[in-house]
């Protein structure tokens, strides 16, 4: 059978992998996670079985108490290695013993100068899209799920924590032994593992945040409303189907804005902004429990229907709490986003259509806001042919009926076709979904918080003048944003001092914004901002946030020189997902 998910070994004629139960051993010293993995298997297994591994040491292989023979293939830059594992004569069980290396690419391990509190190491796991391969060997396909188990073993007085429900833990001699036990079955880009300096605060009957001791209180205010988020996305979507939601604030090397681990969500440490201004992170990993995490893309080539659902869900959830203006408001500055990242891409590249093939690209280099955004506009097409409570039920029932399963675009249009057919008519599919570039009769999302950022930027523009400080007073932190994203750059260096002052940069704790505001200065020339440059790419890992940075640095004369040097300095601070991140824009440039 031919490999069905460009980016994985998987053959789906073979057994599938049903449970797994892990001895895993985090060693700080040596950079290394020592395991031992026991699988079960869907059926009886005849012939090869072939997994995914990459950059990951393989010690010994056994069935039935006896070795059995196996081999690594060739090494494939995006794929890594086929592990081939020879006849299992019938058998269902197969213990693979191995050993990950310091530069896998799912593992960060913090010195204890990279976290928060300074004083103890850290260690997380990103395994989305393919890196759980570097961890232990698997189907590394979102199509395959399976359930599993762990003894996890970390040195006193550290605390382990998984995207599992928690069985116990005991003391073993220099080290302490963390249980757990994954009921639900997830594919392999859902495992997920984090060591540290570890608290927890309950939050409601179903939900909590883990995170270092010295952010416990400030993170407890900031995710106060989960449990109403929860509560919305059950009215909306069914059943909550994995018991608990809990949520772990990680170092500020964390690459992303959140990673929607199932029952334990790994956060940015920049959502706690004191204000909830963010907290539509939290409302996008949520809604990850049904869109995403309970019906998966069957590969990345379908990603746009994990994040195309997930951002449609996650707007329905701040409909309820910022109303339909502020979630409009943010429809509008996630689409210009999208067309930044369209832009940059060149807007008839492959990465602005919703599904391509990407046979030899490597998922990760093709990120972007376009599966969010243009999936996102794609849903509300179709909720706005056939109204929202049709567009209701079809959810409800698109979810039902694929609940912990894998599907593909076309899977999902056959679906659309029988149970929706007006609105599979009404909307261009093909346009919408396989032709680069954005439909011109897109939705739009009338909003009167935006309308008033548009005010001021009409004064701006057609008459130069910038807002006085109190018709700015009571923004919110996306209207600001939404102001710095339409601003146009380069602007006079006298007026990026004025809105320094008036947007109270130097005291903003919405580093998104921060981030958009030292992208007009630097290509302004306001050069005053490079300490706070420095600060935020020395202390913030959040690609969306540093990323424009560099970009900015990267591309204007005067900043040019200093873009390389001050990348050097802090890229011992960045994961490895960020550092390949602004390689790529450095090196694009010619740096
Ligand atoms: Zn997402």
């Amino acid at each position: 059978m031919p490999p069905h998910d460009p980016h994985s070994y998987t053959d789906l004629s073979q057994a599938r992998i049903e449970h797994i139960a892990f001895r895993l051993e985090v060693d700080f010293e040596e950079r290394r996670i020592h395991g031992r993995a026991s699988y079960r298997l869907d059926r009886p297994c005849r012939g090869p079985l072939d997994l995914d591994t990459r950059g990951l040491d393989i010690l010994a292989v056994h069935s039935a108490g006896a070795p059995l023979r196996w081999d690594l293939g060739a090494d494939e830059p995006i794929l890594g290695q086929r592990m081939r594992l020879a006849d299992l004569g019938g058998r269902r069980e197969v213990e693979i013993q191995f050993r990950t290396r310091p530069e896998a690419g799912a593992l960060q391990w913090l010195t204890p100068e990279q976290t928060g509190g300074g004083q103890h190491p850290y260690l997380f796991t990103q395994c989305q899209p393919i890196n759980a391969r570097t961890v232990f060997p698997c189907q590394d396909s979102p199509s395959v799920r399976f359930t599993y188990e762990a003894e996890v073993l970390a040195p006193t007085p550290l605390t382990a924590v998984m995207a599992a429900a928690v069985r116990g833990a005991e003391d073993a001699g220099p080290a302490r032994r963390f249980r757990f036990s994954m009921p639900q079955p997830i594919p392999s880009y859902l495992f997920a593992l984090a060591v540290g300096d570890i608290t927890r605060r309950d939050l409601g009957p179903r939900t909590a945040v883990f995170t270092e001791p010295y952010l416990a209180d400030d993170a407890a205010w900031e995710f106060a409303q989960t449990e109403q988020m929860l509560a919305e996305g059950e009215r909306l979507f069914g059943p909550y189907d994995w018991e608990r939601y809990d949520m772990l604030v990680l170092p500020p090397s964390f690459p992303y804005g959140g990673m929607e681990n199932p029952r334990l969500t790994f956060m940015t440490p920049t959502i706690v902004a004191g204000n909830r201004a963010l907290v539509n992170l939290i409302a996008h990993e949520l809604a990850h429990s049904w869109t995403g995490n309970l019906v998966t893309n069957a590969t990345w080539e379908d990603f746009w229907l994990n994040e195309g659902w997930t951002t449609y869900a996650e707007r329905r959830i701040i409909e309820v709490l910022e109303g339909p203006e502020g979630a409009n408001l943010r429809a509008q500055t996630g689409r210009n986003t999208m067309f930044r990242d369209m832009r940059n891409f060149g807007m008839d590249s492959d990465p602005t259509r919703l599904k391509f093939s990407q046979k030899g690209i490597d998922p990760e280099s093709v990120v972007s806001y376009v599966p969010y955004e243009k999936g996102y506009s794609f849903l509300v097409a179709l909720e706005r042919v056939v109204g929202r409570s049709a567009f209701d039920r079809f959810a409800r029932e698109y979810i039902g009926d694929h609940r912990f399963q894998s599907l593909t675009t076309e899977a999902f249009v056959d679906y659309l076709q029988r149970k929706l057919p007006a609105a599979a008519r009404a909307v261009n599919l093909r346009a919408w979904l396989y032709e680069p570039g954005f439909p011109d009769d897109a939705p739009s999302f009338p909003s009167s918080l935006a309308d008033a950022v548009s005010e001021r930027l009409f004064d701006y523009q057609e008459q130069g003048r910038l807002p006085q400080r109190e018709q700015v007073a009571d923004w919110t932190s996306s209207q600001t944003y939404l102001f710095l994203q339409m601003l146009p750059r380069p602007l006079p260096l006298e007026d990026c001092r004025t809105l320094d002052q008036i947007l109270d940069m130097a005291h903003t704790r919405i580093v998104v914004n921060l981030s958009n505001f030292l992208n007009i200065s630097i290509r302004s020339g306001y050069q005053e901002v490079l300490p706070r440059v420095e600060a935020l790419v020395g202390s913030v890992g959040r690609m969306f946030v540093i990323e424009p940075v560099f970009r900015a640095l990267a591309t204007t004369p005067w900043s040019r020189p200093l873009a390389r040097p001050l990348f050097e300095r802090y890229r011992e601070r960045h994961h490895p997902i960020t550092v390949s991140t602004i390689e790529g824009v450095l090196h694009r440039e010619g740096l």
